[in-house]
């Protein structure tokens, strides 16, 4: 026997708990007409558990995002550090005095630039508020699909079956919907890791996200709640596997050394934990009943962290697409999702091709390009007009947003 959905969404990530939130709070659907289907529904984090090893550094966009669905105002306090500045540097060019940006929400008339945010934390409310709200949650491992513009069949590894108007892949890079739909993806490894961790620091973060660029790839630190930073260390090739086997000392006095002293001394606190890093793109993000989000659809390198954030908008551009169905149009209708996939396509490209080019032109150690973007950062350090447009793209207060002020403009 099958069930019957409107929307069937595969994977009980952000992205997936979001879009069912956002898709139920706009009345695509009603809540019980929405199904989450994961191989495995991670248990809330106790209530006195340390952050966790994973954070984001989130956008406005993606705060007024998770707002709508009601996930933000759930969030502890002490699980969500806004950070008003950012400081960026060239670990080459810096040597020579030059190559720094910094960025300061005052000069953008913003209280903050973003904010780190417990990922743990952040999943699990936003799967907790898609449950409130009467979604669907279904325990089962996906076998296979076949979608079309009126109707979308799901089989579970246990025999279940499902059908619903849309199925939506957000089941991140490794995505089984993506393949079992056939849509293709291309990009490449770039051979980096990311080793991530806590430290504790001799100086304050000031409430400060620092980045440094290495020519074996950016190092951050993003300040937390409780003094402490989040590293996220990406490095090439063999790097990553003799880093995390250095004994505490000698880590912490080439993390120190790494990010040239800024806050003195630093100390890991937590253990390391690595992530592969790679450019990948779905080639269609949408086939007649089916589309894709998050990074189903893309995987950026995340050096801006921006690979969540592009995720939350893909899940409101899509939801604010489909309101627009007109009358009895199905909302697996392929002429409804190619507006999401003309939307959402282009500004992923673009993020993606931004990340890509940064990291290969800051991984660079030659004389000649090292000294054009230590001018470069420096030209942007100097003109205010440069900084405030740079943190507002960041932000995601500029460039064509979904659930803008101005909703009267329904994309066509
Ligand atoms: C080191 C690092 C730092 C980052 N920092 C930031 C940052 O600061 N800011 C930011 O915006 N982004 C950041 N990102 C990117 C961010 O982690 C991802 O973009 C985001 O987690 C993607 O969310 P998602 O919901 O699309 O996919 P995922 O988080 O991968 O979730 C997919 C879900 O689908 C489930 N699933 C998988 N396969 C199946 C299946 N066959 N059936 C059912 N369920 C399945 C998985 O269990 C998982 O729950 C960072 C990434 C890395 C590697």
């Amino acid at each position: 026997m099958s069930r019957e959905f409107d929307l069937v969404i595969v994977g009980a990530g952000i992205t997936g708990a979001v879009l069912a939130g956002l898709a139920a709070a706009r009345g695509v659907c009603a809540p019980e007409r929405i199904a989450i289907v994961s191989d495995r529904f991670p248990a809330s984090p106790n209530a006195d558990a340390d952050w966790d090893l994973r954070v984001f550094a989130l956008s406005r966009a993606s705060e007024r995002v998770l707002r709508e669905c009601g996930v933000w105002q759930r969030m502890r306090a002490d699980r969500i550090f806004g950070y008003e500045r950012m400081c960026v540097w060239d670990g080459t060019g810096a040597a020579h005095g030059r190559g720094c940006v910094v960025f300061d929400c005052a000069e953008i008339g913003e209280p903050n630039l973003g904010s780190i945010v417990d990922a743990r934390v952040l999943q699990a409310h936003c799967l907790q508020a898609a449950r409130d709200a009467g979604i669907v949650f279904i325990e089962a491992a996906l076998h296979k699909l076949a979608a079309t513009s009126t109707s979308s069949h799901i089989g579970l590894r246990d025999g279940r079956e499902l059908r619903c108007q849309l199925l939506v892949g957000a089941d991140g890079t490794e995505s089984s919907t993506r393949e079992l739909l056939g849509i293709g993806s291309v990009g490449h490894s770039y051979h980096q890791d990311a080793l991530v961790a806590h430290v504790r620091t001799e100086r304050p973060h000031q409430g400060c996200a620092w980045q440094r660029f290495l020519p074996t790839g950016p190092l951050a630190f993003l300040p937390l709640s409780d003094g402490r930073s989040s590293i996220v260390w990406s490095t090439v090739c063999r790097e990553p596997a003799r880093l995390s086997g250095l004994d505490s000392a000698r880590f912490n006095a080439e993390l120190t050394a790494a990010i040239d002293g800024a806050f003195g001394a630093c100390e890991i606190v937590t253990p390391i934990a690595g992530f592969p890093l790679k450019l990948q793109y779905a080639v269609n993000y949408v086939v007649p009943g089916a589309a894709l989000i998050g990074d189903a659809a893309h995987a950026v390198h995340p050096l801006a962290g921006q690979g969540l954030n592009l995720g939350l908008l893909d899940c409101a551009a899509l939801v604010e697409v489909l309101c627009g169905a007109a009358g009895a149009q199905a909302i697996g209708d392929l002429r409804l999702l190619r507006r999401y996939e003309r939307w959402r396509k282009s500004e992923n490209l673009l993020a993606a091709a931004a990340m890509d080019g940064i990291d290969r032109l800051f991984s660079n150690a030659d004389p000649t390009l090292t000294a054009l973007r230590s001018a470069g950062l420096s030209a942007v350090g100097r003109l205010p007009f440069a900084r405030r447009e740079f943190a507002r793209r960041a932000l995601g207060l500029s460039g064509d947003l979904p659930f803008r002020a101005d909703r009267s403009s329904q994309r066509k």
